[in-house]
């Protein structure tokens, strides 16, 4: 069962892989778009994979944390789980639109949508 959240749009951090890739990029997009839109905030990955001082303790003020990766490899989820933080969200945007990685950056903005819609239903649904 889903745990609910009784957390603020600035208490929703999010983290992207933005890696270089299509799909990494489609996460990087999606995680701008739901900053924009209010759902969270979006957080430097690299802060956290520097264990910046700073970085680590804003996001250990946060209640939800949520990692979009482009790819199975999941280096976003993996660098916060190795700096000691939990997820209470994964998304993995290659296995949620059915596309495969390529090392290109020609991105359709129906699928950044698509994730970004994606992120903010669980976000609503955790939030009961
Ligand atoms: S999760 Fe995949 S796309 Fe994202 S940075 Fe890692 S290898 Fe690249």
């Amino acid at each position: 069962m889903t745990e609910k959240c009784l957390c603020e749009p600035n208490e929703i951090i999010i983290f992207s892989c933005a890696g270089s890739s299509n799909v990494g990029q489609i996460a990087n997009q999606a995680a701008i778009k739901l900053a924009q839109s209010g759902v969270g905030r979006y957080f430097c990955l690299a802060g956290i994979g520097g264990h910046v001082s700073g970085m680590i303790e804003s996001t250990k003020a946060g209640k939800m944390l949520i990692a979009i990766d482009g790819c199975p490899v999941a280096c976003a989820k993996k660098t916060l789980e190795h700096a000691g933080f939990q997820i209470q969200e994964h998304v993995q945007t290659s296995d949620l639109l059915g596309i495969d990685k390529e090392h290109q950056f020609n991105v359709d903005p129906a699928d950044v949508g698509t994730v970004s819609d994606h992120v903010a239903a669980l976000v609503s649904k955790r939030k009961g």
